[in-house]
């Protein structure tokens, strides 16, 4: 008897953890949102729906809110204050305060090649609106005169900005909210997400829900398709080039990234730049610099700065492929794609 009741008990119980097992499949929740200029695309895997969707619902306010303070457009937000403020400092708080020193930090690390304070001359060109235009030379080399991220003065809670210059941070603001977000999703014991923000920022938490590395492509900066796929598990991604923004005029494109020293679209002979790395802001920063820089002198500072800890892709005009060491068994050529040379950076 007594065993016949453990047996139903047995039973009861491998019956019910079954059931339970069935119920622990994560299940994907997407989301899209609009903020920093860019529809975003957010993936989640749960068992708990609910407090995935709770998450989500974190996940847009904390967009909302970081665009309205990070923002260089629009009305109010810190760093519209802070270009307005004539010189004089300006009081801020959070992730303004919290983003500042590190995007100074990755100036100075670039030599200037990233430069927040580039955007009187972003504005010249006519990337925040419609209406582009071709500055003239001596235009040109006045705002290159005033580019100079050193101006920048980070107080204790405040920032001041020299009269006449003005500060941006849409090179970096993307993957500085890919990491925050990031963070919030492990916060809430979320292990598998992605994280797109945008065409040129991933993050990815995790792997995919069957333990497998994330794949993602690598667009072809000279068509609609992806070239390359890379592996990614707990790492970020991000990508810059001429093609994301531009426009035309006289038979010339000009491009959305300048070059800090000239005040003009960058022409280093690159079409465009990706970097892998566990931070976003990395990612988002180093691209516009490497950009910037070029190949040559763009694989040097990956060869000097290891305590950056990121890895690099780089497309030429010519459509040359470069890829770093570090990225050896996560790096691949998409279908279609398999004949390009690939020539590894040591
Ligand atoms: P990204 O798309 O991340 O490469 O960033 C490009 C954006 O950053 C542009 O749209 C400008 O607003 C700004 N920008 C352009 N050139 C630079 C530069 N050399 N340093 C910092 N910001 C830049
Ligand atoms: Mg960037």
């Amino acid at each position: 008897m007594k065993k016949r009741i453990f047996s139903a008990v047995f039973t009861l119980i491998m019956g019910m953890s079954l059931l339970a097992g069935c119920n622990t499949q994560p299940e994907k929740l997407e989301f899209t949102t609009f903020a920093m200029d860019t529809v975003m695309n957010i993936t989640i895997y749960s068992e708990d729906q609910d407090g995935a969707r709770g998450v989500s619902e974190a996940l847009t306010s904390l967009l909302a809110g970081m665009d309205s303070m990070l923002s260089a457009t629009r009305e109010g937000s810190d760093i519209s204050q802070i270009n307005q403020s004539e010189g004089q400092p300006v009081e801020v708080t959070g992730w303004t305060m919290e983003l500042l020193p590190q995007v100074l930090e990755l100036c100075q690390a670039t030599d200037g090649a990233l430069d927040i304070t580039a955007y009187p001359a972003v504005k010249a060109w006519g990337f925040t609106g419609e209406e582009h235009r071709v500055p003239p030379s001596n235009e040109l080399a006045e705002l290159a005169a005033k580019i100079d991220y050193t101006a920048v003065e980070l107080g204790m809670n405040t920032v001041s900005v020299p009269a006449g210059m003005e500060i941006d941070l849409g090179a970096v603001a993307k993957g500085y909210a890919g990491d925050l977000l990031a963070y919030n999703v492990r916060d809430n014991n979320l292990s598998s997400a992605l994280l797109d923000l945008g065409q040129s920022t991933i993050v990815a938490v995790g792997t995919k829900p069957d333990g497998s590395p994330w794949r993602i492509g690598v667009r072809d900066p000279e068509g609609e398709d992806y070239f390359a796929v890379v592996e990614l598990e707990d790492m970020a991604m991000g990508t810059s080039g001429g093609y994301q923004r531009y426009f035309e005029e006289g038979g010339v494109t000009y491009w959305h990234i300048l070059d800090p020293k000239t005040a003009a679209p960058a022409r280093s002979g690159l079409s465009s730049v990706t970097v892998v790395s566990p931070s976003a802001l990395t990612c988002d920063g180093l691209s516009t610099a490497l950009f910037v820089m070029g190949l040559e002198d763009g694989t040097q500072f990956w060869r000097d700065h290891p305590e950056l800890e990121f890895e690099a892709v780089f497309v030429t005009e010519n459509g040359e492929i470069y890829r770093t060491a570090g990225l050896e068994g996560r790096f691949s050529l998409a279908d279609g794609y398999q004949d390009r040379e690939v020539t590894v950076l040591e």
